[in-house]
Formats: C-alpha cells, sequence, structure tokens
C-alpha cells in the first residue's frame, strides 16, 4: 500500500494492525479513508486511472479489505461480499445440474437449507454427512464429486474437523475443498495453508467483531477460470461489500488478533468453570481436553480455540430461563463481537432444528470474564 520499503518480515497481526502498512499517498493519513463513489473516471487515454471502474464490482475501499484479507490468509486473492450468506449463494450458483456437492448434516442453517434448494430446484445433487462420524466424509465424497463443503468447528457443537485430511479426501475423487472458517479466523486457523481451495468467512463475525455490519469473505490458492465465474457472479448479482461496510471491516480487522485473544482465554475459563457444575449437563467447548475434536484443534487452531461455546442446562426449560435470566450476555443470535451473546438455538433455528432443546449458545466477547462468570452463575441459580 506504500512505497517504502521493507526489509523485515513482518508477522501477520502486524501487517493486520497497519491495514498494510497503510499511509495515503498525498496526505499522509495512517489510516484509509472510505470513497464512496460509484464510477471512476478513465484518464487521457481513456485508461482506467486505477482498479476500479464501476462500484458494483467493488471500489478501492472494498479492495483494500481484500488485500487484507487475502493477506491474512495466504490467498491469491479474496472477494468481499455483502453478507456471508452471498458469500455462499455466489460458490453455489457455479454448480450445474448433475454436480454432487457434500455437506455436513449439522452446520450453518442457511448454508444447509441454499443447498437444500439447489437440490430440488437446479438438480444438484447433495450429500449431508455426519460430520461427528469418522470416515463420514471419506464414505460420502465419490469419484467425480464436485466440491467437498466442511465447517470447523461446527456450529453450534463444535465439532471438529480436520482440515488436512479433509483435503486428502476431496482432492483423491478430484473435488475442491471448501472450509466455513467463521469460527475459527486466520488468527487461529489458516485453512488454505492447510490444504483448502476454497475458505469462506461470515466477515459479520469475528473478522468485523463489533457486530455492526454484515459481510462475507471468499478466499482461494489460486485464481482461475473458477474464480473469474465467481466474480462475475458478485458483479451481476450486486453483491459486492460496499465502501462504508468495507472501511469498517478493515477497521475491525485491525484489532482481530487482539479480541481473539481475549475471547479464547475467557472462553476458555468459562468452559472449565462450567465444567461438571451441578447446574450444567455439559460443556461444548474444543478447548477442553474432554471434547472430542480436542486434539485436531490443537493442531489446526494455533491462535486459540475461540469464543464460542455451549452449555447443555439441565432440561428445555432450564435453557429458557438461563437465556432469559443473564444480565451481562445479551439475549441475541450471531457471534464473534466484542459483546457477549448468549442464544437458545432451537428456538432461533426453527422447528426443522437438530439442535438439542437444551443447548445454549455462548459467543465470548472481550468483557471482564469475572462478570461472565458470575452472569451465568446467577442465571443458572434462578433455574435450579
Ligand atoms: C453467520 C454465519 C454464516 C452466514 O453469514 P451471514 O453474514 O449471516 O450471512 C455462515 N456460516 C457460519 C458458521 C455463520 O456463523
Amino acid at each position: 500500500m506504500t512505497d517504502r520499503p521493507t526489509q523485515l518480515k513482518l508477522a501477520p497481526e502486524t501487517r493486520a494492525a497497519q491495514a498494510l502498512h497503510y499511509i495515503h499517498p498525498m496526505h499522509g493519513a495512517v489510516v484509509p479513508g472510505i470513497e464512496p463513489a460509484s464510477t471512476f473516471a478513465r484518464d487521457a487515454d481513456y485508461a482506467p486511472m486505477g482498479d476500479a471502474v464501476y462500484a458494483r464490482d467493488g471500489g478501492p475501499t472494498t479492495q483494500h479489505a481484500e488485500a487484507v484479507l487475502a493477506d491474512m490468509e495466504g490467498a491469491a486473492a479474496a472477494m468481499a461480499f455483502t453478507s456471508g450468506m452471498s458469500a455462499v449463494v455466489c460458490l453455489l450458483e457455479t454448480l450445474e445440474a448433475g454436480d454432487h456437492v457434500v455437506c455436513p448434516v449439522v452446520g450453518y442453517h442457511g448454508t444447509i437449507g441454499w443447498l437444500h434448494r439447489m437440490a430440488e430446484k437446479r438438480g444438484v445433487k447433495a450429500t449431508f454427512y455426519d460430520a461427528t462420524e469418522p470416515g463420514a466424509l471419506e464414505a460420502a465424497v465419490t469419484p467425480g464429486t464436485k466440491l467437498a463443503w466442511i465447517e470447523t468447528p461446527t456450529n453450534p457443537n463444535w465439532d471438529v474437523t480436520d482440515i488436512a485430511h479433509a483435503a486428502e479426501v476431496a482432492h483423491a475423487a478430484g473435488a475442491l475443498l471448501a472450509v466455513d472458517c467463521t469460527v475459527a479466523p486466520p488468527c487461529t486457523t489458516k485453512a488454505l495453508e492447510l490444504g483448502a481451495d476454497i475458505v469462506f468467512h461470515s466477515a459479520t463475525k469475528y473478522l468485523n467483531g463489533h457486530s455492526d455490519i454484515t459481510a462475507g469473505v471468499l478466499a482461494v490458492t489460486e485464481t482461475g477460470a473458477l474464480w473469474d465465474e465467481m466474480r462475475m457472479i458478485r458483479t451481476l448479482q450486486g453483491t459486492a461489500l460496499a465502501a462504508f461496510e468495507a472501511w469498517l471491516l478493515i477497521r475491525g480487522m485491525r484489532t482481530l488478533h487482539l479480541r481473539f485473544e481475549r475471547a479464547s482465554e475467557s472462553a476458555l475459563a468459562i468452559a472449565r468453570h462450567f465444567e461438571g457444575h451441578p447446574g450444567v449437563e455439559a460443556v461444548l467447548y474444543p478447548g477442553l481436553e474432554s471434547h472430542p475434536g480436542h486434539e485436531i484443534a490443537r493442531r489446526q487452531m494455533t491462535g486459540g480455540f475461540g469464543g464460542m461455546l455451549s452449555l447443555l442446562a439441565r432440561d428445555e426449560a432450564a435453557a429458557r430461563t438461563i437465556a432469559t435470566s443473564t444480565q451481562v450476555f445479551l439475549p441475541a443470535t450471531s457471534l464473534g463481537g466484542v459483546e457477549s451473546l448468549i442464544e437458545h438455538r432451537i428456538a432461533v433455528e426453527g422447528p426443522h432444528s437438530v439442535v438439542a432443546p437444551n443447548l445454549l449458545r455462548l459467543s465470548v466477547g472481550i468483557e471482564a470474564v469475572s462478570d461472565l462468570i458470575a452472569d451465568l452463575e446467577q442465571a443458572i441459580e434462578r433455574a435450579s
């Protein structure tokens, strides 16, 4: 982003904190501005003056956010979208009738719902596999499978899938591996370096981190025909992230490492505190040794286990009481923000949900962990 040379090999958090060593080339501002223009003038030779022509394809602020994202992921390129789901839809839109896709049974309901729609309306063949069952992914992927979609850790049970292994399985069948790494952002897991071809994030969550935009990301190891098709789809659907949201995303990403570290530390403390607690049946958190995915998580979540965990209350009524009794945790959906959230998940997903009725999903923010523990204690007390 500047001409100033550097010989130092910088850590990812250094590059992220400075939004890629940003200095405005004319007046020296150390924070990027917002470029809201929808159209961009040409020079005397009628050539575009910069990389942008028309904002539906993404303007300079969006391109800056994408440069930071690509750098964080170690990606050849990244695209920012108006939401996580618009990024998912863009990727799935490249599938044709007869193409085979595999996807976990338990995972983000929007993605699963859209795949069902693609199967019903477009003749895409979808196989849903149980990510908790060893060998289930291998059994679901067949020679000729086009796309293997995995999510790790899986919302809302936080089951962990081994990305490097999934990449081997997918590639052996000639499939591309796409990973929903929303819950494990690049400060802890670099899916592309582990062998994935495409990494997806709902940037609404950790990447932005302040619950004030919706955004999505696709990043890839190599650009080519698929990338060009996805760019074309994004341009024609008009789902490129707009300038103001891109600016907020850049601002959020500058503190990603710090926020994630704090959330991980607090979530682990909460998980340990409530594991074995008389008012709680179980704590689901990949950072606990008791979690079935702990060993894989230790290898592939190198920057912390994150701020997402679930508590199983004694029963559904207790879960409902706890979710409506917290004074610090805010009763809202979403995750990855600086404020802690609690959610009675089945009530949000609706009647088709396969989530346990007594499951409470927690998104741990950056508040004092003592306040968070005290809050859950008083809410659990009320339910017993
Ligand atoms: C939120 C979320 C999505 C969808 O992203 P939006 O930004 O809400 O469109 C996809 N996957 C996971 C794991 C999510 O948490």
